[in-house]
């Protein structure tokens, strides 16, 4: 059986055939169902990470399969929207309504086919005028407003990641998900932070980042439910099981983060 990679091949034959890769094939992306000779780095790849992160076991992007170089998504999106399907929520986002944060533009691609009610595209610092304003700290929406949150890689960056979380569990109706994949140190306990650290080089040395403002660790999932949301989390895999990762260019370390606010309070 020849192995066409995309989602939809995935749809068509089964995620048990999608395993049977046959030898020398090259990688694909699922975002633009290209075959690629290679996922390209993230700046040098392993070289570029601080050591700290790599003392700490950070786990994130796949830094070394990072960008696809005929659509230029990146591993984490290219999880998520593999994620989402395995998890079947892509068909639940039908006559949805969706806030996503700091909008992936490939992924946004694929819930808009979906059929959403509504669906807003918000950033602190929007790069398009299809981009809202919006502080994730201070949602300017009503309680009980959306059906799924998404904030991939966000919650690393605000000043207030518990403000942050009260208000993505505020908008959330009951029974809503939200996505909240983020880079977290599998070596750390507690999730270090330290407002005094402001530079870029000190942010890059102490988080992984010049522009992020904690380094998560262990207690990622605890830091949220504390929020009021409860974890649907799942590995790569329990969800994920026949992806060849390298052919698909997505890290198996990474799981996915999802939530959902309790039906009853
Ligand atoms: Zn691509």
């Amino acid at each position: 059986m020849r192995f066409f990679g995309a989602l939809g091949a995935i749809h068509r034959i089964g995620w048990r055939m999608a395993a049977r890769i046959p030898f020398g094939a090259r990688r694909y992306c699922c975002m633009c169902e290209s075959r690629v000779r290679r996922f390209l780095p993230y700046r040098r790849g392993l070289a570029s990470v601080p050591p700290l992160m790599r003392q700490l076991a950070v786990v994130g992007s796949d830094v070394e399969h990072f960008e696809c170089p005929a659509c230029q998504s990146h591993d984490r999106e290219r999880h998520l929207l593999l994620y989402l399907t395995a998890a079947n929520l892509l068909s639940c986002m039908n006559a949805a309504r969706i806030l996503h944060f700091a909008p992936e533009t490939h992924l946004q691609r694929f819930i808009r086919k979906t059929g959403p009610a509504e669906y807003v595209l918000a950033d602190l610092f929007p790069a398009s005028p299809t981009v809202q304003k919006m502080d994730l700290q201070a949602i300017p929406y009503s309680a009980n407003y959306f059906d799924f949150v998404l904030a991939n890689h966000v919650l690393e960056h605000v000043q207030d990641d518990a403000q942050a979380l009260r208000e993505i569990f505020r908008v959330l109706r009951p029974g809503g998900n939200a996505i909240l994949q983020t880079p977290y140190a599998s070596g750390l306990t507690n999730t270090f932070e330290d407002p005094s650290i402001r530079t870029e080089l000190a942010c890059l040395h102490a988080y992984g980042q010049e522009d992020h403002r904690r380094l998560f660790g262990k207690d990622f999932k605890r830091r949220v439910e504390e929020c009021g949301l409860r974890r649907a989390t799942a590995s790569h895999a329990a969800l994920l099981p026949h992806v060849d990762v390298a052919y698909m260019g997505v890290n198996p370390e990474e799981p996915f983060f999802l939530f959902q606010k309790p039906l009853t309070i």
